[in-house]
């Protein structure tokens, strides 16, 4: 361990986190060791995600947000799935037996877990011609045991916003005489959203959950995830009683949690709210342009990127010879190699990146 050294950012290409912003570092450091878990012994971190919610909150629409912390946008999305089965099992006069969850097939494997832990089915459906989910699919799905409709407003492949107001729509008439929830998944997206026309957060639909995380675009520390809702009885549904702490309850599905997510995400969004975002999602939507040029310019196949995501189609020996010259890329589930243009992945960067491209496909 004592030679160990972090992976350094300078080609890694795939991730969806980033370098944290130097003000969240810092906060990171100083809020170490305070646990939110318990909040009545840890008071002032607690304030502190008090903040971070109001701020998620504001960024979203939501101006009496309702939310906390998570560790990522996995747990956000495990709970947004508990809190919609746990509602509808109390409050439908006529609970599901079986509570199923509808998702565009390009939702993020997070929704398997959820589905595998809580005992809720999971339908897939397809998405239409430019990867979002397909309402006619959505609408086919839904059923009288339908707790909950996604939406992904930032797809972790192509970086898609699925049409957030219709599956509001389709959810909340899903039933006879009970209401599914909608959820939109904005891990990635949802620091990027603000600066663009989509329809996607608690304004401009009646969204009743949200994941939105700071520590991916947000340029906060790991960890540091967004849950949002928009009712109070939706973070009460996800409580139990807590015995032995200091705190009567808990709605997070962690128990101790470190602050230096919390604390870092506060100061990353005191710091880049919201001018230093958008002058990121500037430069990284120009980045992403940009090389989404360059590589069609060379003859590939490139699916055009809506978000700073970039995702095209190379043959199998120009992607292992870029992973074996230390590229740290990935492909999407249908084989294409996939760029996310976060802050650490600068002009310079993706310059010698193509320059790799074109010296290993004249090899
Ligand atoms: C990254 C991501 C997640 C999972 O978040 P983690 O922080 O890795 O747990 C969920 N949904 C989407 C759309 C994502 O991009």
């Amino acid at each position: 361990m004592q030679r160990a050294v972090p992976q350094d950012f300078s080609r890694v290409l795939s991730s969806m986190c980033t370098e944290p912003h130097p003000a969240a570092r810092e906060a990171a450091v100083r809020f170490l060791a305070t646990n939110p878990g318990d909040p009545a012994t840890y008071q002032s971190v607690a304030e502190v995600e008090r903040e971070v919610v109001a701020a998620l909150g504001e960024m979203t629409g939501l101006p009496d947000a309702h939310g906390y912390v998570a560790s990522g946008g996995t747990e956000a999305n495990v709970q947004a799935v508990r809190a919609a089965r746990n509602r509808a099992r109390d409050e439908w006069s006529t609970p599901p037996e079986t509570p199923n969850v509808v998702a565009p097939e390009s939702v993020h494997f997070s929704f398997r877990k959820a589905a595998d832990v809580l005992g809720v089915e999971l339908r897939t459906v397809p998405v239409d011609d430019d990867y979002r989910a397909d309402l006619d699919a959505v609408r086919a799905s839904v059923d009288s045991e339908t707790v909950l409709v996604v939406g992904v407003a930032g797809s972790t492949e192509y970086g898609r916003v699925d049409p957030i107001p219709e599956l509001a729509t389709i959810a909340h008439d899903a039933g006879v005489d009970n209401r599914a929830f909608l959820h939109v998944d904005a891990a990635w997206g949802g620091f990027a959203l603000p600066f663009t026309d989509h329809a996607w957060n608690f304004a401009h639909a009646d969204v009743d959950t949200m994941t939105i995380d700071p520590h991916k675009m947000g340029q906060a520390v790991v960890p540091a995830g967004g849950f949002l809702a928009r009712d109070r009885a939706t973070l009460d549904a996800l409580a139990v009683d807590t015995p032995y702490l200091e705190s009567t309850s808990q709605a997070t599905l962690t128990g101790t949690r470190s602050g230096a997510g919390v604390a870092s995400a506060a100061a990353a969004m005191e710091a880049l709210w919201p001018d230093g975002y958008r002058e990121q999602f500037e430069v990284s939507t120009a980045s992403a342009e940009w090389l989404a040029n360059a590589l069609a310019d060379r003859g590939f196949a490139v699916v055009d990127p809506e978000l700073p995501l970039v995702a095209a189609s190379i043959p199998d020996p120009l992607f292992d010879a870029l992973r074996d010259a230390g590229w740290r890329i990935s492909r999407t589930s249908a084989g294409e190699l996939r760029v996310v243009c976060m802050p650490h992945v600068t002009r310079e960067t993706l310059r010698r990146f193509v320059a790799d491209v074109d010296s290993f496909s004249s090899a």
